[in-house]
């Protein structure tokens, strides 16, 4: 007698039933773990120290070398300059040509990092800023010589841009205000690293705005 069509469908009954109870093993274990849930905004996220977020360019120190761009898998950097900039040694800052656009398009960056590595001048960096939002694609396109020209190394998250913002955001908005992720022979003087951001971008243009 030709016993496999029951044997198959036994074993098919067997199957189904033991691997709905795997699942509800790990269903289960979970449903009684304890519940973490975080109040953001008002408390901070929880991120990780190496977390990638939103890039921070320091423009005064650019060279406009077109590596990051090229390194980029996705295309996403879009440079613009007037000449060539070389980096003074002993200011540390570059000179020469103007920085008239430096673009990263969010909608298509995958956040990998390679534009860092290969930068001479190490000036394009990973942020800890994340919540980019926007109604539009072109929305997702930061401006970094714009937002150069209003002092700023990183886009400002939507929430960091209330008045009323709790403590952790306060101070994290300060950090990036006063270019506290910057280490080099401009730290500590923000004021000076000001004058140096729109220097790149045009040489007579007032430091005030
Ligand atoms: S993080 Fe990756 S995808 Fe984003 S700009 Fe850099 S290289 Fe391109
Ligand atoms: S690799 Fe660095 S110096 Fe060269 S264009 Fe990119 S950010 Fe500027």
């Amino acid at each position: 007698m030709n016993d496999g069509p029951v044997r198959d469908y036994f074993r098919n009954i067997w199957q189904t039933v033991s691997t709905i109870l795997v699942g509800m093993r790990i269903s289960l274990k979970y449903c009684f773990a304890k519940t973490v849930t975080l109040q953001y905004p008002d408390v901070a996220p929880a991120i990780a120290p190496r977390y990638r977020g939103f890039h921070f360019y320091e423009i005064e120190k650019c060279i406009a070398c077109d590596l990051c761009a090229k390194a980029c898998p996705v295309d996403c950097i879009y440079i613009e300059k007037t000449g060539p900039r070389k980096i003074d040694k002993e200011t540390g800052v570059a000179a020469g040509g103007l920085m008239t656009r430096y673009a990263i398009d969010y909608a298509k960056c995958m956040f990998c990092a390679l534009c860092v590595d290969p930068c001479p001048t190490e000036c394009i960096h990973m942020g800890n800023l994340h919540d980019l939002s926007g109604y539009t694609r072109e929305d997702m396109i930061v401006e970094f010589t714009e937002l150069a020209k209003d002092g700023l190394q990183t886009p400002q998250p939507l929430w960091m841009q209330k008045d009323d913002l709790p403590e952790w955001a306060e101070k994290r908005k300060r950090e990036w205000l006063a270019y506290g992720h910057s280490t080099d022979k401009l730290t500590g003087k923000p004021e000076q690293r000001r004058q140096e951001m729109v220097k790149a971008l045009d040489p007579a243009r007032p430091t005030g705005k």
